[in-house]
Protein backbone atom coordinates (compact mmCIF):
# COMPACT_ATOMS: atom_id res chain seq x y z
CA UNK A 1 0.00 0.00 0.00
CA UNK A 2 1.20 3.56 -0.94
CA UNK A 3 2.89 5.78 2.21
CA UNK A 4 1.51 8.41 0.62
CA UNK A 5 -1.65 9.95 1.59
CA UNK A 6 -3.30 12.74 -0.53
CA UNK A 7 -5.06 15.24 1.75
CA UNK A 8 -7.13 18.11 0.92
CA UNK A 9 -6.54 20.93 3.15
CA UNK A 10 -8.19 24.41 3.63
CA UNK A 11 -6.51 27.20 2.64
CA UNK A 12 -7.11 30.95 4.47
CA UNK A 13 -8.01 32.16 1.24
CA UNK A 14 -11.41 29.54 0.62
CA UNK A 15 -9.35 27.54 -1.72
CA UNK A 16 -8.66 23.80 -1.17
CA UNK A 17 -5.35 22.66 -1.72
CA UNK A 18 -4.07 19.02 -2.73
CA UNK A 19 -1.10 18.31 -0.24
CA UNK A 20 0.49 14.57 -0.19
CA UNK A 21 1.26 13.72 3.26
CA UNK A 22 2.94 11.06 5.49
CA UNK A 23 1.11 9.34 7.58
CA UNK A 24 2.45 7.12 9.91
CA UNK A 25 1.18 4.54 12.04
CA UNK A 26 -0.19 6.24 15.41
CA UNK A 27 1.34 3.22 18.02
CA UNK A 28 4.43 2.67 16.39
CA UNK A 29 5.05 5.54 14.08
CA UNK A 30 6.80 3.64 11.73
CA UNK A 31 5.53 1.35 9.58
CA UNK A 32 2.43 2.38 6.78
CA UNK A 33 -0.89 2.97 8.19
CA UNK A 34 -3.28 0.69 6.57
CA UNK A 35 -6.78 1.39 8.59
CA UNK A 36 -8.12 4.45 10.05
CA UNK A 37 -9.53 3.52 13.41
CA UNK A 38 -11.27 6.37 16.12
CA UNK A 39 -9.78 8.88 14.03
CA UNK A 40 -6.06 7.60 14.69
CA UNK A 41 -3.91 5.77 12.13
CA UNK A 42 -2.60 2.56 12.35
CA UNK A 43 -0.27 -0.07 10.65
CA UNK A 44 -1.12 -3.84 9.96
CA UNK A 45 0.38 -4.74 13.07
CA UNK A 46 -0.72 -2.62 15.46
CA UNK A 47 -4.18 -2.24 13.80
CA UNK A 48 -4.44 -5.92 13.74
CA UNK A 49 -3.81 -6.09 17.60
CA UNK A 50 -6.33 -3.24 18.23
CA UNK A 51 -9.34 -4.89 16.30
CA UNK A 52 -8.27 -8.18 18.13
CA UNK A 53 -8.23 -6.55 21.65
CA UNK A 54 -11.68 -4.69 20.46
CA UNK A 55 -13.32 -8.53 19.30
CA UNK A 56 -11.87 -10.38 22.40
CA UNK A 57 -13.62 -7.88 24.66
CA UNK A 58 -17.09 -8.07 22.55
CA UNK A 59 -16.72 -11.70 22.92
CA UNK A 60 -16.27 -11.04 26.43
CA UNK A 61 -19.13 -8.79 27.25
CA UNK A 62 -21.62 -11.20 25.31
CA UNK A 63 -20.24 -14.15 27.18
CA UNK A 64 -20.47 -12.22 30.50
CA UNK A 65 -23.86 -11.15 29.63
CA UNK A 66 -24.67 -14.82 28.70
CA UNK A 67 -25.40 -14.59 25.06
CA UNK A 68 -22.55 -17.23 23.90
CA UNK A 69 -20.75 -19.84 25.62
CA UNK A 70 -17.31 -19.91 26.04
CA UNK A 71 -14.77 -20.78 23.74
CA UNK A 72 -12.44 -21.73 25.87
CA UNK A 73 -12.21 -25.61 26.31
CA UNK A 74 -12.60 -25.88 22.54
CA UNK A 75 -9.02 -24.92 22.22
CA UNK A 76 -8.01 -27.87 23.76
CA UNK A 77 -9.39 -30.71 21.47
ZN1 LIG B 1 2.01 0.37 14.05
Amino acid sequence: MCDLWVVMQSQGNGKQEKIVEKIVCSVCGKATPIAKIAGKYYCFTCGNKIVKEHIVGLLKDLERKGFIQSTSHEEDL
